[in-house]
C-alpha cells in the first residue's frame, strides 16, 4: 500500500462528479486497478489526456487500504496511439480488447506476459493498414485466451497424435483438434469443422508473432471459420459469455457494405 509507480494502459473511463474521471488501467505491475483522477475534466488538468481510452501511461498512484480506488498522482503519456484514437474502425477494435479485459483480468493480480502481449497488439494496431485490422485484432484476441489459462491446440490429433487429415474437427469445449477417423467416434455439439488452411491459420495465430502475421494471408471464407472458433472460446471459456459491444460499430459497417 502507499505509493506506487507503473507503466499501464487505460482501459475503461467514465465522468466521476463534476470534473474528475474514474478509470481502469491495466498495469504492468499490479495488473488491474481502479483509478480516481481528480479534476481530470477540467481544462487545465495535467490528467486530462492521460486518461483517455487505450493511452499508454506512466502512472503515479496511491492506493489506499480501505478501498479498492486508488487515486493519480501523476501521469506521463508514454504512448497516446494516435492512429488508433482517430480511426474509427481500429478504435472499435482496440476498444474491444479492452473490453474482453476488463471482464477477465482478476483486480490487482500483475498479469506481465498479457500486458506485454497487449501492448505489443496496440502497437500493431496502430501501424498496420486498415485491410489487415480485422485479422489483427482476432489473432491477438486468440493470444489473450491462450494467456488468461485457456490454450487451445491446432496441431496435432488429440486423439491419435497424427499432424496430418484432409478435415480436422475442433472441440470448442475442450479446445483440442480431432483427425476425419477419430471425430467419427466421437459425439461433441460444439464441434467446428476445419480444413487444412484454417487450421494453420489458427495455429498461426497463437504462435506466429507480428512479423510473420502481416505477410499471412487470410481468405474470407477462412476468416468466417477462424472467426467462429475464437469467438466459440471465448464465449465458452472466458467470463462474459454476451457479443462484444465494441464490435457494435464494425458489424454495423460490413452489413452496410453487402447491401
Ligand atoms: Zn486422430
Amino acid at each position: 500500500m502507499g505509493i506506487v509507480k507503473s507503466g499501464g494502459v487505460i482501459i475503461s473511463a467514465k465522468d466521476s462528479g463534476e470534473t474528475s474521471r474514474l478509470v481502469e488501467v491495466f498495469t504492468e505491475q499490479y495488473g488491474l486497478l481502479k483509478v480516481m483522477a481528480k479534476g481530470a475534466r477540467r481544462s487545465k488538468s495535467r490528467f486530462g489526456a492521460a486518461t483517455e481510452p487505450l493511452t499508454y501511461i506512466h502512472g503515479v498512484y496511491y492506493l489506499k487500504e480501505d478501498s479498492g480506488i486508488a487515486s493519480l498522482s501523476a501521469a506521463d503519456i508514454v504512448f497516446p496511439f494516435e492512429k488508433i484514437r482517430g480511426d474509427l474502425e481500429k478504435f472499435s477494435y482496440g476498444s474491444a480488447w479492452a473490453e474482453f479485459l476488463l471482464g477477465n483480468l482478476p483486480p490487482g493480480e500483475a498479469q506481465k506476459p498479457l500486458f506485454r502481449q497487449f501492448l505489443m497488439a496496440l502497437k500493431t494496431l496502430e501501424n498496420v493498414n486498415g485491410d489487415q485490422n480485422e485479422k489483427f485484432f482476432w489473432a491477438y484476441l486468440l493470444k489473450f485466451i491462450s494467456l488468461l489459462g485457456f490454450r487451445p491446440e491446432f496441431s496435432i490429433c488429440a486423439g491419435c497424435s497424427v499432424v496430418h487429415s484432409k478435415d480436422w474437427m475442433f472441440s470448442v469445449e475442450n479446445g483440442r483438434l480431432y483427425c476425419d477417423k477419430c471425430s467419427r467416434s466421437l459425439r461433441d455439439s460444439l464441434f467446428i469443422r476445419l480444413d487444412t488452411g484454417e487450421n494453420r491459420v489458427l495455429s498461426a495465430f497463437i504462435n506466429s508473432d507480428s512479423d510473420v502475421l502481416s505477410r499471412l494471408t487470410v481468405t474470407r471464407r477462412q476468416m468466417k471459420i477462424v472467426k467462429e472458433v475464437i469467438e466459440g472460446l471465448r464465449k465458452y471459456h472466458t467470463a462474459g459469455d454476451g457479443e462484444l459491444k465494441s464490435l457494435n460499430f464494425i458489424h454495423r459497417v460490413s452489413k452496410d457494405n453487402i447491401d
